[in-house]
Formats: C-alpha cells, structure tokens, sequence
C-alpha cells in the first residue's frame, strides 16, 4: 500500500526530530500534502495508526493540510493549478509544465508530548 510506506517514512523524519529534542513521544504532527503529490491524505490518515503503533508516535493525532498546486505560467506568472485541468493555466491554458509546489509531502509540526510525570 503506498500510503503506508508514505506514513513509514514519514516516522522516520518525525523520529529523527524527537531525537533532536531529546523527546521520547509526540502528541501530534501536522503534515502538509501536495495536492498533485498523488498521496490521499485519507488514505494516509487511515495508515498512520497502524504504522505509528509500537514509535513514539503511537497514539499522536495527524493533521494533513492540503498544499495546492502552483504553476508558471508565461503569461500570468505564478498560478494555482485546478486538479481537474492538469498542468495548464486555468486564465489561458497553457501549458503549464513545472510545478512551483504542490507535489511534495513534508513534516510541518510536531508537537512534543509532555513527559509522563509518573515516570519520572
Ligand atoms: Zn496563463
């Protein structure tokens, strides 16, 4: 499943960040997903659970935010694709190959979990 090896490496890169605060658990993250990325946030909001059991993300709440995509375009500069128009400009139509953003998937934030006073 493709979204789950998307949430696997998305834990990595979270992991990675707990360890440089020192962190042992998360209590949230906030993702930002192109919308061209071809990932489906609910897709990865349904994966997430199982992937993050057994991390220091069990248990953390997951936010996607839907990034949209942006194109250049010759004659109007910097536009916001329609996904249902593909790669041209929604003004003119042209074409519109290079997208600016909107085709990647990132770590936006993580909010560190208090530490358990009991264990302390
Ligand atoms: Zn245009």
């Amino acid at each position: 499943m493709y979204e789950a090896s998307i949430a696997l490496s998305l834990l990595d890169v979270a992991s990675e960040v707990l360890r440089e605060h020192g962190a042992a658990r998360a209590s949230a993250l906030t993702v930002r997903v192109g919308q061209w990325s071809s990932v489906a946030p609910e897709a990865l909001t349904a994966a997430f659970p199982a992937c993050a059991a057994g991390t220091g993300l069990e248990g953390a709440r997951l936010s996607v935010v839907t990034v949209p995509g942006v194109g250049e375009c010759p004659a109007h500069g910097r536009v916001t694709l329609d996904v249902t128009r593909g790669l041209r400009c929604p003004e003119c139509g042209a074409p519109t190959p290079t997208l600016v953003q909107g085709n990647a998937l990132e770590l936006d934030e993580l909010e560190l979990a208090e530490p358990d006073l009991e264990d302390v």
